[in-house]
Parts: C-alpha cells; sequence; structure tokens
C-alpha cells in the first residue's frame, strides 16, 4: 500500500474537506444523530440536501443513474474524510444494498420508479432477509409469495428489521417454490410498507433504543411487477453488489475518534478518570490506541485489494470481526474508566458522566458482532477461505 495521496488523490481530498468544512455544521449538542439512517428529524434533513444538492449520495452509482460514478479509492477518501469530520452517511441501504441491484437486475420502469426517491432521500428502504428461523443461513427462509393472477400473496414474518417502522419500502426475499433446493426457490420483491397486511412491531434492544422490528406479512398482495428479476433468482439477484469500497474505514476512523473523545474528557474531568493513579488503566488505553491503528491498517488492506481490482473476501471478514470485536473492547474501556458512573443515564447534573452515553454505548456495541454476518461466520471464512481448514 501506498501510504501518501498521489496529487490527484490530494486534490480530491482537499475537495471533501472544503465541502465538509463549509457544509456540515453537526448535528446534535454531542454529534449524535437521533435514529442514524432514518432519522428524518431536520438536521439530517438539511445535512442530506447538502450532499444531494453536491451529487454524493451514492458515491459508487453509474452517472448516468444519478451517482457521483467515484472509483474505489476516491470513496475510500471520501468515507474517510466524512468519518474523521463526524458527518453521518445519508444514504442507507437504498443507497448502499437496494440501488446498485436495481440499476443491474430491474426493469426501465422499475428504475424510474424507484432511483430518484432513494437518491433524494425521499423514500426509505429496509431489508428483510432475516427471519426467526434463518439468520446466519438466511437461504432456510420461510415467508411464502404464492402467485395469484397478477400478484403474488406474501405471507410470514421477518424479524431484526432495522428501521423498518420509518421505512417506506422493503426489500426482501420470500420462497416462491417450496419444492426447489433452497437457494433456488427464493425471489426478490418489492413491497410496499403501508400495503394492506403489513405490520411492524418494533423491538427493544437491551440499550433501551428501538432501531429493529419483527414485521408480519398477512395475505399481503405484492404486484408480480414489484419483483425484481426473475422467479426464483432471487437468492443470486440478493447478492448483487457495485463497486463500492468495502475497507470499513469510517468505523476504523471513528474507533479512534472514540478513544481521542475518552482523552478529552479525562483532561477535562479529572475528578472523574484519573489516569495518573491507575496505572491499568493507562496500559488498557494503550492498548487499545495501538489495536485502533490496526483497524486502520486491516481497512487499508482492503482497499489497496480494491483498487487493484481484486475482489476481498476473507479480508472484509478480518476487518469487519477485527473492528467491531475491538469496538466492544473500547465500550469496555469506557466503563473502566468511569467506574459505576459510568451506568448513570443522566445527561445533565453533578453525577452525570459524559452526557450519560456509556451505559447504553456499552450495551450497543454488543449488536456489531452479530449484525452484518456474526463473528463465528466471520471466523468460518477466514479459517476456510483464508487459511484454508477443512469446512468440518
Ligand atoms: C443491530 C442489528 C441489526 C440488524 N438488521 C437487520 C436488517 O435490517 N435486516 C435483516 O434482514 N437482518 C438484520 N439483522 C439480523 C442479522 O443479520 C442476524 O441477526 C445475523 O445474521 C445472525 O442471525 P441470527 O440472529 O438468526 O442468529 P443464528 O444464525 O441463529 O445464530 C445463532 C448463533 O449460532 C452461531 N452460528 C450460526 N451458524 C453458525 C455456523 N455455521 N458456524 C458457527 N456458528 C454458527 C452464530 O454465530 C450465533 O452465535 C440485524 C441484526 C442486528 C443485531
Amino acid at each position: 500500500m501506498e501510504f501518501a495521496d498521489t496529487p490527484t488523490e490530494s486534490a480530491w481530498r482537499n475537495e471533501v474537506r472544503t465541502f465538509l468544512k463549509n457544509e456540515y455544521t453537526g448535528m446534535g449538542e454531542d454529534g449524535s444523530v437521533e435514529g442514524g439512517l432514518f432519522d428524518r428529524g431536520e438536521r439530517m434533513k438539511e445535512w442530506r440536501c447538502r450532499v444531494v444538492k453536491k451529487g454524493w449520495v451514492a458515491p459508487a452509482w453509474p452517472k448516468e443513474y444519478g451517482g457521483a460514478g467515484l472509483g474505489v479509492k476516491e470513496q475510500f477518501i471520501m468515507n474517510e474524510e466524512f468519518a474523521e469530520a463526524g458527518a453521518p452517511q445519508v444514504g442507507g441501504f437504498g443507497v448502499m444494498m437496494f440501488g446498485p441491484t436495481l440499476i443491474v437486475h430491474g426493469t426501465e420502469e422499475q428504475k424510474k420508479e424507484h432511483l430518484a426517491g432513494i437518491l433524494n432521500g425521499e423514500t426509505l428502504w429496509c431489508q428483510g432477509w432475516s427471519e426467526p428461523g434463518a439468520g446466519s443461513d438466511v437461504a432456510s427462509l420461510q415467508t411464502r409469495a404464492v402467485r395469484d393472477g397478477d400478484d403474488y400473496v406474501l405471507n410470514g414474518q421477518k424479524i431484526w428489521t432495522t428501521g423498518a417502522q420509518h421505512a417506506d419500502w422493503m426489500y426482501m426475499l420470500a420462497r416462491t417454490d417450496p419444492d426447489a433446493p433452497k437457494h433456488r426457490g427464493i425471489s426478490y420483491l418489492m413491497v410496499d410498507m403501508k400495503a394492506p397486511g403489513v405490520s411492524v412491531r418494533p423491538l427493544t434492544t437491551m440499550a433501551g433504543s428501538q432501531t429493529f422490528n419483527e414485521v408480519f406479512f398477512e395475505n399481503v398482495r405484492v404486484p408480480v411487477r414489484n419483483r425484481l428479476g426473475e422467479e426464483n433468482r432471487g437468492w443470486y439477484i440478493g447478492t448483487t453488489t457495485l463497486d463500492f469500497e468495502r475497507s470499513s474505514i469510517g468505523s476504523a476512523v471513528g474507533i479512534r475518534k472514540t478513544l481521542e473523545g475518552y482523552l478529552k474528557y479525562a483532561a477535562a474531568f479529572p475528578s472523574h478518570v484519573t489516569f495518573s493513579t491507575r496505572p491499568q488503566l493507562r496500559l488498557e488505553f494503550a492498548d487499545r490506541w495501538i489495536e485502533a491503528q490496526v483497524a486502520k491498517f486491516l481497512s487499508y488492506r482492503v482497499v489497496t485489494m480494491q483498487a487493484r481490482g481484486e475482489i476481498p473476501n476473507y479480508e472484509s471478514s478480518m476487518t469487519k470481526l477485527y473492528a467491531s470485536e475491538l469496538g466492544q473492547r473500547i465500550s469496555a474501556l469506557g466503563m473502566h474508566m468511569l467506574g459505576l458512573g459510568g451506568q448513570l443515564l443522566a445527561r445533565k447534573g453533578p453525577h452525570a458522566r459524559m452526557g450519560g452515553r456509556m451505559g447504553p454505548g456499552y450495551l450497543g456495541a454488543v449488536s456489531a458482532t452479530i449484525a452484518g454476518g456474526t463473528s463465528e461466520i466471520q471466523r468460518n471464512i477466514i479459517a476456510q477461505r483464508g487459511l484454508g481448514l477443512p469446512r468440518d
């Protein structure tokens, strides 16, 4: 990897920095974004408008579809700078997952109906893959879509659906041929979340937030024209991606910034955090700081491969596994720093510690090693594809 930017990359980095400096004014008091990608609040709306106007909502999409048409290295620099500025990405599932699939497999009519709404942030999409009996092994899904004239009739249940309570549409996989081998009897459908028979039940995480949901389908009629690609080919369609950079550099930068935040807090509130009298805490902090650098270099490895036209495989699993587990160790460090005070939820007042964010953050970090493929699944990939170990 060449660590220094080329002159062209450096000019691009400056352009992104200048944009962020002039246009990004922060989100909340504490920099947090309510509801993340599904946030419809005024500040998020304003920020989204600025990114839309600049044409940077979908960095990887081809220009002919309203994307920025950036190469992986340019996307990497953009993602790195957004993370450095603490500026949230605005695209969500629509830009990252559904849009690319629609561009490759959609009919002209389907593209016309949906792409513009994704780009301008008017329509929010959620992802209906997981079911109570199908998570790591999604192909075991049981939600049924039975053809009836020009519609499919949908019955079944999805679970852990992030943002379903805010979403306008869901892209999802349903079983259309129960007799075929499991990967070959699945179709890819677009479901209007306001259609009769769709109901959403929010789930509360142990951190107290309602980010994901159960979604039930009871005789929901989905027009056949809302199927993407051929019937029973949905599994293969669901794996389509565009040339997104997959380095997770945003999370590597975020990890380092969290540690910097801890340092700033310790300096500002020496009575809450005393590094001087707790050598063990200093060592713990130093270990996490080194690991944050490792996370960054793992990200660099992935983007270097992509920039060379190679497709990262177990290397992305290493990045995901390492960053998500490190995130948990860093939350644990935060709790060690604050002691019992870290559990307090008070945002302000004499007993408040770090705006009451540490406890929920610590609990929230647990989900990172489950979402997007569990640590065990990542380890399987690394063992089999990276180390060449046998399957059983
Ligand atoms: C915060 C969050 C957001 C999510 N958002 C969405 C979303 O928007 N849409 C969506 O469709 N899903 C979403 N999910 C679901 C997520 O994709 C699944 O939780 C994940 O794939 C694991 O599936 P599962 O929960 O069914 O666990 P299981 O697959 O049942 O796994 C249970 C345990 O068994 C282990 N295990 C399973 N298979 C193997 C194996 N072959 N080898 C070794 N160990 C194994 C797992 O690692 C785990 O520890 C979200 C999950 C979280 C936590």
